[in-house]
């Protein structure tokens, strides 16, 4: 199984460390660096197999080559995964020894791999790794790092959802529009506050009860049960929960006239962007609009931007958005399609693309 993964895999290199102590298995994917240094999160989770483990960490360092390459930032892709037994508990010394002994796993690559926060790690995380090897990004504004990314990724988000309204309906403006968030974590919490102040008429679904009727009786948004949000009536539908969330079997029970939120890997496949394109209804690629979280990290950490360089390079995904649905009108490809053409001509232009 190891083998074919590996194998059929198109990046340039993967570790795989076996952390003798806790049994856990250290896995990481250094897709690309033909922009920079392969740069992405790690994932601390419990898998059924290694090679699950192994099949996560190739397929998500692969899409970080996309989005770095969308985003234009001086890094290429990569991504790791913890695949531990069970998830240590945050702060615990059983934690903080396996998070060291992975920061010596990262200072061996010599900087090819750049790490940061993603499922189930955080910035105290991050502030531990930082103890063990400089090539990490995203711990806490006190430690001299860029600190957590959820509000890039939301406030990218929102720019995104506007450029999209606009192509969609010909003006962004969102007053009175109808965008329904699934998932108020991180991300679709803040998100949701931007869209209110901007006039949207929010509803909002997650299934943490207690936190979809929190939001709303802050908002004063309609609660959207989880389970119905994907055949619910709205103008926007904003997945930002997991991924996964559009498939063959979904689409047909859409709703919404535009898909626009911070999920990774929201295709189930990528044909599911031609059956989007044929059902009317516009889709922004993921991985651009949900760019904020990376455009922030590399912004403050290694461009040195203040906050108001920031601020436009988040309202910039809405005009990268904009392109990207130009160029799928013109060539009548879908949007996935459009953009990851984009993504691709960077990396050619960078010095040649050496995958299939
Ligand atoms: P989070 O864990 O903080 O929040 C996720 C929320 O979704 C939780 O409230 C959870 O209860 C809810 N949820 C889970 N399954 C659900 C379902 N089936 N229906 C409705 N709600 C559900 O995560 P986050 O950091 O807000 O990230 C959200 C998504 O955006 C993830 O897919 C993540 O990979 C992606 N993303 C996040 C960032 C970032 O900066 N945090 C950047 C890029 C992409």
């Amino acid at each position: 199984m190891f083998e074919e993964l590996i194998a059929s895999w198109d990046g340039e290199q993967v570790v795989i460390h076996h952390d003798e102590p806790t049994s856990t298995w250290m896995l990481i994917g250094v897709h690309s660096t033909v922009l920079g240094p392969a740069m992405g999160g790690t994932r601390l989770t419990t898998y059924p197999t290694p090679a699950d483990a192994l099949e996560d960490v190739l397929r998500l360092s692969a899409a970080m080559t996309w989005k770095q390459a969308a985003a234009d930032t001086p890094y290429g892709g990569g991504k790791a995964v913890l695949a531990v037994p069970e998830i240590p508990v945050p702060g615990s010394p059983e934690r903080r020894a396996l998070l060291r002994r992975y920061a010596s796993l990262v200072e061996s690559l010599h900087g090819t791999y750049v790490t940061a926060p993603d499922m189930n790690t955080g910035e105290a995380d991050m502030d531990v790794i930082g103890e063990g090897t400089s090539y990490v990004l995203g711990r806490p504004v006190a430690s001299g790092g860029a600190g957590d990314p959820g509000a890039a990724t939301a406030r990218g988000v929102f720019h995104g959802i506007e450029a999209s309204v606009k192509h969609a309906f010909g003006s962004g403006d969102l007053t009175g529009r109808t965008v329904l968030v699934q998932g108020l974590g991180s991300v679709g919490a803040r998100l949701c506050r931007h869209l209110e102040e901007a006039g949207a008429s929010v509803s909002v679904a997650d299934v943490n009860d207690g936190r979809a009727g929190a939001l709303a009786d802050e908002l004063g948004a309609t609660v959207v049960p989880a389970d119905e949000a994907i055949g619910a009536p709205c103008d926007v539908l904003a997945p930002c929960a997991t991924g996964k969330v559009v498939t063959e079997a979904t689409i047909p029970r859409l709703r919404c006239r535009v898909i626009a939120g911070a999920a990774n890997n929201q295709l189930g496949v990528p044909e599911d962007a031609d059956r989007l394109r044929d059902a009317g209804i516009l889709y922004a690629p993921d991985f651009v609009i949900n760019a904020g979280g990376v455009i922030h990290l590399a912004g403050y950490e290694t461009l040195g931007w203040d906050e108001a360089t920031m601020a436009k390079r988040l309202e910039a995904i809405g005009d990268t958005l904009l392109d990207v649905y130009e160029v799928a009108e013109r060539e009548g490809i879908s949007t996935a399609a459009a953009a990851d053409r984009m993504a691709r001509a960077r990396l050619d232009a960078a010095g040649g693309w050496t995958g299939p």
